[in-house]
């Protein structure tokens, strides 16, 4: 779009007479608010908090500039241009690579676009990000904001009231809660106490496998709050909600909106590769907010930052069933791959999976790479025909997973992607070709994280298989060890079991 500048303000224009596209005006002006006018009550629902675009807004272009001109509303840009340098107000992008240029119908000009958001509709040299700047819509708490009547476990309740205190005083604080902890749960005070304040919150995590088990979790917990879940295809995407959860990626339409995020997962793909959702999540948080971050397995750079005192943290070093975190097993198998490819699975492997399928122990087995994990499935159908593998790309991931649930299957292989967020209730855990650089050290503390998690089911055997040990496996266990010994210290795991 372009802009004519007049009597201080910006006014949409159809020719290119003194006209620019937004990115090169200069100062965009924010007109103050008219208390006389009436509002669209449509338009600020939709837009509180939020940066969207003009596509995204089924409401007439006067329309929106009328609520601009009397303050309602504002526009920036979604290119901002620094000298030869331009980045993406929306994601952050700042990289040439990831810009492209094309003639563009709304401008006229040979206009600059992100490629990196792409997916969340174009934002090019003349796109506005259309936000609100009137009052936001009113929240009506009911009488009782949440149903949930469960108790936490004492290291939940530790956790739960540094949560409450971060977000009553805008903090930052890393929950780090061991597999199996029950992390939600220690949320649920903190997120009652942010809404009977009328705060605005969003529970944030990079997988939308998360976004929809966490939904009904919620809503059963605070039957009465409107709840936003957000994900890629969603049907709440306009949904003005004190409670939001939502994939990382959504962050990146929420502008100054929340007064607290939770981060769930910090740790997991696609976050921690992807800059962009962090900006957004910076973005999305009001200046003055909490931010709480959550999860099993820090990486390197925080865990030294929890060590040396520069970060708040509270650890949940043991399950709520009070049993030590399984202590992986290292079993050195040789080069496996090279008898993968002859046909054969080293002979330690085979023995312990032979084992288990007679004591009727269901089992999860991991490997680095999708063409080896097939090999090894069709020389494990030899012993029972009935197991099955399972990748990221799998049509049939969810029944596979579901068999096994069931218990219908004996054995299931994978790669990373079951590493977390499924829960088999008893099986044991191995990993064949521990030393691949795929198994990092949060990767592999997830995949010992699957075993032992229910209280009917507190122990599972947990085997790293390897043709040499790796840092990454040695940091593994020590995490595991030392979370168990603090666990033991804080009195959080039954002194019988511990002491084994
Ligand atoms: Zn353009
Ligand atoms: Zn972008």
């Amino acid at each position: 779009m372009r802009f004519i500048q007049k009597d201080n303000l910006i006014i949409p224009s159809k020719t290119k007479e003194d006209s620019l596209p937004i990115a090169q005006i200069l100062m965009i002006p924010n007109p103050p608010l008219t208390p006389s006018f009436t509002y669209n009550p449509e338009l600020q629902q939709r837009l509180t908090g939020k940066q969207l675009l003009l596509d995204d807004l089924p409401f007439p272009l006067p329309d929106i500039q009328e609520h601009y001109q009397h303050g309602y509303l504002t526009y920036r840009k979604g290119i901002e241009k620094n000298g030869k340098q331009s980045s993406c107000v929306r994601c952050g992008n700042k990289d040439p690579q990831w810009f492209g240029a094309y003639p563009c119908a709304r401008c006229g000009e040979n206009c600059l676009y992100c490629r990196k958001c792409l997916m969340m509709g174009r934002i090019s040299e003349c796109t506005p990000l259309i936000g609100w700047s009137g009052p936001a819509p009113e929240i009506q708490n009911p009488a009782q904001i949440m149903a949930w009547q469960g108790t936490l476990s004492e290291g939940q309740k530790v956790a739960s009231d540094h949560v409450v205190e971060a977000i009553r005083q805008n903090q930052e604080h890393l929950v780090w809660a061991v597999c199996g902890a029950g992390k939600t749960e220690v949320l649920f005070a903190g997120i009652e106490s942010a809404l009977a304040a009328k705060k605005r919150i969003c529970i944030a995590t990079p997988r939308t496998d998360v976004v929809l088990e966490l939904s009904p979790r919620l809503k059963a917990a605070f039957p009465d709050i409107p709840i936003a879940s957000l994900y890629g295809g969603s049907e709440d995407r306009h949904l003005f909600a004190p409670l939001t959860i939502a994939t990382t990626h959504q962050l990146l339409r929420f502008y100054h909106a929340f007064d607290a995020i939770i981060l769930d997962e910090v740790d997991a793909f696609p976050y921690t590769v992807e800059e962009s959702l962090q900006y957004a999540a910076v973005q999305a948080r009001k200046p003055a907010s909490a931010m709480i971050y959550l999860t099993a397995t820090p990486n390197s750079n925080w865990q030294r930052e929890c060590r040396t005192g520069t970060r708040a943290y509270t650890t949940i070093p043991a399950r709520f069933h009070r049993k030590p975190l399984p202590v992986p097993e290292f079993n050195w198998c040789g080069n496996w791959q090279k008898q993968l490819k002859k046909g054969n699975l080293p002979a330690n492997v085979i023995r312990w999976i032979k084992t288990r399928i007679q004591a009727d122990k269901q089992i999860l087995v991991f490997f680095p790479h999708i063409p080896l994990m097939e090999k090894a499935l069709s020389i494990l159908q030899q012993i029972h025909p009935e197991i099955e593998a399972v990748h990221a790309e799998d049509p049939d991931r969810k029944s596979k997973v579901q068999k096994m649930r069931n218990k219908e299957i004996p054995m299931l292989l994978t790669t990373t992607i079951l590493e977390r967020g499924v829960t088999f209730p008893n099986i044991d855990v191995a990993v064949v070709g521990a030393e691949d650089t795929i198994f990092t050290e949060s990767a592999l503390v997830q995949i010992a994280g699957r075993a032992g998690r229910s209280k009917d089911h507190p122990t599972g055997n947990v085997t790293f298989f390897h043709y040499g040990k790796t840092e990454d496996m040695l940091k593994a266990r020590r995490q595991i060890v030392t979370m168990n010994l603090e666990g033991l210290k804080k009195g959080l795991l039954d002194k019988q079991e511990a002491a084994k």
